[in-house]
């Protein structure tokens, strides 16, 4: 299955579809702008302080840094990427103040595209040291599995684990591309990753951990993991449409081209 098989979703607040028939257009644009911020900032530990500090709204930026980074860097996606963004205005106008409380649901667009970027410079970052870890794992969201028939799926020694009871299931082919690189893969259903972290730590020599997640969701685990000296990567899902999002359950995809471009 090609991405551009993939049926164009609409998210809750994003969807990496944009306007076009499939999400390589989107993954285009974001090497681009990745690369066109490096010519500005050609350390790629220091981008990534400096693309999450502004996405905290504070920016406690050296003296000797160029003040006038973030804001190139805030108004070119601004432009770039806000046709990926189009839900945010409305799903944070109407989100409920006893849902505010959720760091998630809150997420502001312009922190949408901060970690659009991000997940590409945490990517290219910690691919390497990813692929070198003894023991890899993969954490990939329960919205895209098939809806179809009832999910087979089991329980696993760190989490469930899909059985593979349909061909044209999201997490089966993800699953059978993650396990040719020796990859684990597992149905993140977990609300306690940090507990889950520390536990795949502290057996293990090095670990290296791959999240398939809602672009706000796979920044936050890619951030936990680094406190946790774990290797991360990972792809974003297509549009979040699960029923935290949506108030209840819908079918997701993700590209698959740029996971086995992310492993290779
Ligand atoms: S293929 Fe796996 S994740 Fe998909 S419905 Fe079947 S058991 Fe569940």
């Amino acid at each position: 299955m090609t991405n551009q098989g993939n049926k164009i979703l609409k998210g809750k607040t994003y969807s990496l579809f944009g306007n076009h028939e499939s999400t390589d257009e989107y993954y285009r644009v974001i090497r681009e702008l990745t690369d066109l911020f490096l010519k500005r900032c050609p350390d790629e530990k220091s981008l990534l302080l400096h693309i999450r500090k502004a996405g905290g709204g504070r920016s406690s930026l050296s003296k000797a840094h160029d003040s006038s980074l973030i804001p190139f860097i805030k108004k070119t996606l601004t432009e770039s990427l806000s046709l990926y963004t189009e839900g945010v205005r409305k799903h944070l106008r109407d989100l409920p103040l006893s849902r505010r409380l959720d760091s998630i649901l809150r997420t502001k667009e312009v922190q949408y595209h901060l970690y659009m970027i991000e997940i590409e410079l945490v990517n290219r970052i910690y691919k390497e040291a990813f692929r070198n870890s003894k023991y890899k794992f993969a954490l990939i969201a329960h919205c895209l599995r098939d809806f179809r028939p009832d999910c087979r799926s089991i329980e696993g020694d760190i989490e469930t684990i899909c059985r593979g009871c349909t061909k044209e299931c999201f997490i089966h082919i993800g699953s059978v591309l993650l396990k040719k690189y020796n990859i684990h893969p597992y149905i993140s259903l977990s609300m306690d990753l940090d507990k889950l972290f520390k536990k795949i730590r502290a057996e293990h020599q090095s670990v290296g951990a791959l999240g398939i997640a809602c672009v706000p969701e796979l920044v936050s685990g890619m951030r936990l993991c680094l406190k946790l000296d774990i290797a991360p990567v990972g792809i974003p899902l297509d549009a979040n449409r699960c029923a935290r999002w949506m108030g209840q359950a819908n079918e997701s995809s993700f590209n698959i081209e740029e996971l086995e471009r992310l492993l290779k």
